[in-house]
């Protein structure tokens, strides 16, 4: 029986977040790009001997990166764009950034100053967009007719040298070739990426014969896009692609991840290559087609660890499935992660702010490894070998699936016992509308903001020290209470129609409604790469979800007390709390969707017993949750949308509820976000200049929109000009009498100066707008 365990990648930050800190002194000047480095060899030094040390039969390289391992593809292949101006006598690790991060403008930009740049001046960096469904943003390729290939990088070739000089069995990770070309974009139209294959396989061939030459076997080839709904070309052409890397002298592991392969099963099973990697956790039915359809001769790697999850396996049901892989591979099977680790925290082992029980229920990378090591013994040698660690894990799953922790009866009940219409407003659109419009007297084209105003040094030193008990709760409070009192003013004073309290309490849109929420815990040191040096701290689901006390009520409340203009609460969406955390893997997402959904609901009716008219639910990631298979579209939107309209519903119809979105494509989705029945919607729209309103003008959305006026992301202060343009080309697809006037998004990363300048500016448009 020969079963060989491997990772597919694994998390680059270190354990302290190394990389991070390494690379922001680098950029802020303070380190040279041999310091950087250095700290790079450490870090890659440190992981493949983890990944020994747990038994790997590989070390896996190449997954490594200083900002994105798409941004290495880019060097790799030689296809920077020309764009940058690059004349070759830069530092490749200098270029790199420059894509990464673009170049700040050297001068002030104004309308018109002629210099050629963008509004923003400099020249900007790549795009940057999510990693299929999860929440890793890569640098996207940029492809012209005239994009040529040549291997230009020599970096993946050092790292296999230096894994190599460790002692270590290296196998190296590429993004395969169609993949490569999909994730990027063309940037001139009528043309078709796909056409630029033939000149980019013979350098993946060049590259493989040097990997052979250093003394490579095996070379992972990830293709995750065989897991997505291909146009016919796409598809056709693994095949020729896969011919044409046949005569590689190394051994090719096709890799395939996070969604089933479904309609490409067959084709995944007879491309040309070694070996395949299933993802048997997203996909797990689909294992016995797999094992029908491959030949023998080929390698089977199952992807049976959860590598998008932070739960420990249950290693009896990873059993069930393997035996029967094993026996039809005659004893020969590699077993691994489902993707890349890249997805989970390095380690949650020691997390000093889990209690020991939750910490016994979960896995980190570098635990997901020692998993695989635990079931390839129990499989090859008999469970004997490990039975103290198989005791563990199993008390483990079983503590986990029997907890009081874990079930709340009174959540059950609450759900079965829900009314079919918990999910409707009393009343339909136009009759609400009516009501709210008596109510509120506000004018036409009404002006707001998102919710947060910016989060000062003073704000986050004030959070620190209450957070390390240097300020005591009281103070804390007043300290927050006077950064309220100080945006409500601000507001009075630059006249906007419906106010905010800045959400000068929360850290983070997630985690503050997290942290007063029975069901969640919160990891000291769970970090997970997001893009660049930016990393996350998903809380972690692991409960039922209900909310013993009112959140947001005392400070919006405060916050109402202060003026006589209507104060929107503030609260954030079921599932931007359910796609920002790691969730239970014990119950569909939907109804853990739906437990979320209740407690908000809480809190909105809370919020209008308080005397709050006024109410957003932000859903910025609606979208993030889409399944990459349009065909799962449908069941997830009915579902989501449910979820909103739950938390929504509570309310009298006076009560205006309001949804925020940004950031990402929603015109595919519009009849679903119009079936969300917000009152009004605001949504990010002045980066593509408006055009996303065309969708919802020749959609007809039914109820009220706010159409980001501007950019939120740039200190630049808009003129009133400006953004009256752009008001009047939303009122050309939208009804006027339907708009209101608002940013694009948050303002909590811009500074004061910028924030008050551009909001003047915005209500000077608004004003325009209503003289004519
Ligand atoms: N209310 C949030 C804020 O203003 C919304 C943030 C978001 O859309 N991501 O910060
Ligand atoms: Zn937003």
């Amino acid at each position: 029986m020969v079963i060989k365990i491997h990772t597919l990648g694994f998390p680059r930050m270190g354990a302290q977040r190394e990389l991070k800190f390494a690379l922001e002194r680098h950029w802020k000047g303070e380190t040279d790009a041999a310091t950087l480095e250095q700290v790079g060899r450490d870090l890659r030094a440190r992981h493949w001997a983890l990944q020994r040390d747990a038994g790997l039969d590989f070390v896996t390289v190449g997954d490594f990166a200083y900002y994105d391992h798409v941004a290495n593809h880019v060097q790799l292949f030689g296809c920077e764009p020309a764009r940058f101006g690059f004349d070759g006598t830069e530092p490749a690790l200098a270029r790199y950034f420059t894509m990464a991060r673009g170049v700040a403008s050297e001068h002030v930009h104004g309308d018109g100053c002629g210099c050629g740049a963008g509004p923003e001046g400099g020249t900007h960096a790549l795009e940057m967009t999510k990693w299929f469904d999860t929440n890793y943003h890569y640098l996207v390729p940029e492809f012209h007719p005239e994009t040529a290939f040549r291997l230009a990088s020599a970096r993946l070739l050092d790292e296999v040298a230096e894994a190599r000089a460790l002692g270590h069995t290296v196998k190296p990770v590429l993004l395969g070739p169609l993949s490569f070309l999909w994730l990027g974009k063309e940037k001139v139209a009528g043309f078709d990426r796909l056409d630029l294959l033939d000149t980019l396989l013979p350098v993946y061939n060049e590259l493989l014969a040097q990997l052979a030459a250093a003394g490579v076997e095996w070379v992972q080839v990830d293709e995750p896009i065989l897991g997505l709904d291909l146009p016919g070309a796409w598809a056709l052409a693994f095949e020729r692609a896969y011919h044409a890397l046949k005569t590689a002298k190394v051994s090719l592991l096709l890799a395939t991840y996070f969604s089933p392969l479904e309609d490409h099963i067959s084709l995944a099973c007879k491309l040309p290559v070694a070996g395949l990697h299933v993802d048997a956790v997203r996909a797990g039915r689909e294992l016995q087609a797999v094992l029908d359809w491959l030949p023998a001769h080929k390698q089977l790697s199952v992807g049976i660890v959860d590598g998008r999850n932070i739960w420990r396996t249950d290693l009896d049901r990873a059993f069930d499935q393997l035996r029967p892989a094993l026996e039809r591979r005659g004893g020969n099977l590699w077993i691994a992660p489902s993707c890349s680790l890249l997805h989970v925290p390095l380690s949650l082992a020691q997390d000093p702010s889990l209690d020991a029980e939750l910490r016994s229920w979960l896995a980190g990378a570098t635990e997901k490894l020692a998993e695989l090591n635990v079931i390839r013994h129990a499989l090859r040698d008999g469970e004997g070998e490990v039975r103290k660690a198989l005791f563990a894990a199993r008390a483990a799953v079983a503590a986990r699936a029997h907890s009081s922790r874990v079930k709340n009866p009174a959540v059950a009940q609450r759900i079965a016992a829900l009314p079919a219409d918990a999910d409707r407003r009393p009343q339909a659109f136009p009759e609400r509308q009516a009501l709210q419009r008596r109510r509120f007297q506000l004018p036409d084209y009404p002006t707001t903001t998102i919710g947060s105003f910016p989060q000062t040094a003073e704000i986050r030193a004030a959070r620190a020290a209450f957070k390390r008990k240097a300020l005591d709760e009281g103070a804390y409070r007043d300290a927050m209470k006077r950064e309220i009192a100080h945006a409500v003013a601000k507001q009075e004073e630059l006249d906007i129609d419906v106010l905010v309290h800045g959400e000068a309490e929360r850290n983070d849109m997630v985690e503050y409604f997290g942290e007063q929420l029975e069901g969640f815990a919160f990891t000291g040191n769970g970090w997970v790469q997001s893009y660049g040096s930016r990393c996350v701290k998903p809380p972690v689901l692991f409960g039922d979800v209900s909310r013993p006390n009112a959140m947001t009520v005392e400070w919006t409340a405060y916050a109402q007390g202060l003026t006589k203009r209507p104060m929107k609460g503030m609260l954030t969406g079921p599932i931007t709390i359910l796609q920002w955390s790691f969730v239970r893997d014990d119950q569909p997402r939907a109804d853990t969707a739906l437990q979320i959904a209740l407690a908000i609901r809480d809190e909105v009716v809370d919020l209008e017993t308080a005397g709050i008219g006024i109410i957003q639910i932000d859903e910025p990631a609606i979208r993030e949750g889409l399944p990459l298979r349009r065909a799962q579209w449908q069941a997830y939107l009915k579902w989501a949308a449910r979820a909103f309209r739950v938390s929504a519903s509570g309310v009298g119809d006076a009560t205006q509820i309001h949804t925020h979105m940004c950031y990402s494509e929603f015109n595919d989705i519009l009849p679903e976000i119009a079936a969300m029945d917000a009152d009004v919607i605001t949504i990010e729209t002045s980066r593509s200049d408006m055009e996303l309103l065309r969708g919802f003008g020749d959609f007809k959305y039914p109820n009220e929109i706010g159409p980001g006026v501007y950019d939120i992301h740039s200190p630049r202060v808009p003129s009133a000009d400006e953004m009256l343009r752009l008001m009047k080309k939303a009122g050309s697809v939208i009804p006027p009498a339907n708009l209101w006037v608002n940013p694009d998004c948050g303002l909590k990363t811009r500074g004061w100066p910028e924030t008050e300048a551009a909001l003047r500016n915005m209500v000077t448009a608004a004003k325009q707008l209503r003289a004519g």
